[in-house]
């Protein structure tokens, strides 16, 4: 059993607790205090697209579908140091803690201990 937990790449793997649609709140930055969900988390470089957090416009060059190019306005990647787990029991940003029971690891709110995954 333990063989297997191993398959992650320590040295190029960011440790977090965030996974994909978690809601989050941005803590600092232009977007401080919004939320969101996440859509993407790329543990390589410890960053997270958050749904309509840190939109930015981006130019798509031209191609056949599209000869004139076009603006779309798209979600940039942010730092997780930036993004707090929103508890909906606290209503506030906190952390994620991971509570060891039996048969897994549950990540929890630390703050009311409220399980995150369901
Ligand atoms: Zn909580």
């Amino acid at each position: 059993m333990r063989l297997m937990m191993k398959s992650e790449n320590a040295e190029d793997c960011v440790k977090t607790k965030f996974k994909k649609n978690d809601s989050v709140v941005v803590i600092s930055g232009s977007d401080r205090g919004k939320r969101g969900k996440i859509l993407k988390v790329d543990r390589t470089k410890g960053r997270v697209i958050v749904e309509g957090v840190n939109k930015r416009n981006k130019y798509l060059k031209p191609s056949q579908d599209n000869p004139k190019g076009r603006l779309v306005n798209i979600e940039y990647p942010i730092h997780i140091s930036n993004i707090m787990y929103f508890c909906d029991k606290c209503k506030k940003g906190t952390r994620i803690g991971i509570n060891q029971t039996e048969k897994a690891k549950v990540r929890v709110c630390r703050s009311c201990s409220k399980s995150i995954d369901k």
